[in-house]
């Protein structure tokens, strides 16, 4: 009798593969599971590390409650602009500002997902995404790691070419190497804490949003600061600039800005995060149907903010429902003309046209926090827009606008 060879290894076929189970793939797993036509689809996750650790806490504005309402941590109806002598503490309503744990995102998620015998775990790096029958009508996915591979007919990857929470990676990254280097690119670079005081010391209903009396490093520099209780903050130095800083820079800001402000209290550090956020409408890769970018890969970040979180929902929700219909899958979350507006406040911050501070600072003194939230939410009417834009001067925002359009045309 002959020994037959080892079989070779066939790769499983999954109706969809998530590569990367941070913000937008757990968001989008979600979405799958809630869907009541695409909840028993054959789902592989996989991700480098499924052990999640509380590595970011998100913050977000919104009116009324959300799908992930019972994780918010923490609530605030009024956030207030500093900028030298300027103060001014601004009502949200009917918008609130909220603030999620990553970690409890991520159990949220995937102890429902753990529940569903159709949904399966990969922990491995992944080393390639291609398309596989490239030249058969039926389209499908090769997904490979160290020792092993899985096929799909449809993939969802959110694995960028550097990590966000790894100051470390993306300053390896160079944006000048890549296809659309022409458009501006900055990073939303920050380290936090949440620190706990031995007295009550902060208004928890107030959201420092920005506070721009900290070292601008020649770029837009503020500190954040998210009171959860009286005694308890998160506290951020966050800057937007084209180079990542040593931690000890961080930290010494940070030290200096806790001790000028609460001199007579001691606090202790509960937790530390950190984040490099990318700031541009460039693009991270070329993939096509049947392989999908999504989270910051897919650009749902908003290039003049950085803010994702919500973004992310609302990709993951409309890819369900264009799954849900059999319809061809367009993953943009941001507007021709919001993308325009971004467009032309990322290209004046990045030529420093005219500083980050003076720029919110007039922004958020000129109108209401409701209407700048809808601005910055992509939900504007054009009069509001116009609103927003008489708070700026025109002999630099046209200039920039223009640049913007010369450079797309
Ligand atoms: C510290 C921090 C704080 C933030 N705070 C806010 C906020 O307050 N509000 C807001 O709106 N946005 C915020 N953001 C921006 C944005 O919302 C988040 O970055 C969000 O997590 C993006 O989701 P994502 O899925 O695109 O990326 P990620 O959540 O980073 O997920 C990518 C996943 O891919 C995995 N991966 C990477 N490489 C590989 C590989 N080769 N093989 C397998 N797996 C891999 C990673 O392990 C990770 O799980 C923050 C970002 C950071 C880093």
């Amino acid at each position: 009798m002959s020994h037959a060879n080892a079989t070779p290894h066939v790769a499983p076929l999954y109706d969809y593969i998530i590569a990367g189970a941070g913000g937008a793939g757990l968001s989008l797993l979600h979405y799958l599971l809630d869907s009541p036509i695409l909840s028993n689809k054959q789902i592989l996750v996989i991700d480098q590390s499924l052990n999640k650790t509380n590595d970011r806490t998100w913050c977000f504005w919104e009116i009324g409650d959300h799908e992930f309402e019972s994780l918010v941590q923490h609530r605030w109806d009024a956030i207030s602009i500093h900028a030298e002598s300027f103060s001014k503490e601004l009502p949200t309503s009917p918008f609130s500002y909220k603030m999620i744990q990553g970690i409890d995102f991520y159990n949220y998620v995937m102890t429902a997902a753990k529940l569903k015998p159709n949904v399966h775990w990969v922990e491995a790096a992944i080393t390639n995404i291609t398309e596989a029958n490239a030249d058969q009508p039926q389209k499908e996915v090769l997904l490979e790691w160290d020792g092993g591979s899985a096929k799909a007919k449809l993939a969802f990857t959110s694995i960028l070419p550097f990590q966000m929470n790894n100051l470390a990676s993306a300053s390896k990254y160079d944006s000048r190497n890549q296809s659309s280097t022409h458009l501006p690119f900055l990073w939303q670079h920050f380290k936090g804490r949440t620190i706990a005081f031995d007295k009550p010391v902060f208004d928890q209903k107030v959201a420092r949003l920005m506070d721009f009396n900290v070292p601008q490093h020649g770029a837009t520099a503020f500190m954040y600061l998210l009171p959860i209780n009286e005694m308890q903050a998160l506290v951020e130095y966050t800057l937007f600039s084209d180079q990542i800083l040593e931690i000890s820079e961080y930290d010494k800001v940070l030290n200096e800005y806790l001790s000028k402000h609460y001199p007579d209290f001691t606090y202790t550090i509960q937790h530390e995060e950190i984040g490099a956020i990318p700031m541009t409408q460039q693009t991270f890769s070329n993939f096509k149907a049947p392989i999908y970018p999504i989270g910051a890969l897919g650009l749902a970040i908003k290039a003049s903010t950085g803010y994702a979180f919500k973004f992310i929902q609302q990709q993951c929700k409309s890819i369900v429902a264009q799954l849900e219909q059999g319809a061809a899958i367009n993953t943009n979350v941001h507007n021709t003309r919001h993308r325009f507006y971004d467009a032309a406040l990322l290209h004046v911050l990045f030529y420093h046209k005219m500083e980050g501070a003076e720029i919110f600072k007039r922004i958020f003194a000129k109108n209401n926090a409701a209407t700048v939230f809808k601005f910055l939410s992509n939900t504007s009417t054009l009069w509001e827009d116009i609103q927003i834009m008489r708070s700026l001067p025109t002999r630099i925002f046209l200039p920039a606008a223009i640049a913007v359009l010369w450079r797309r045309g």
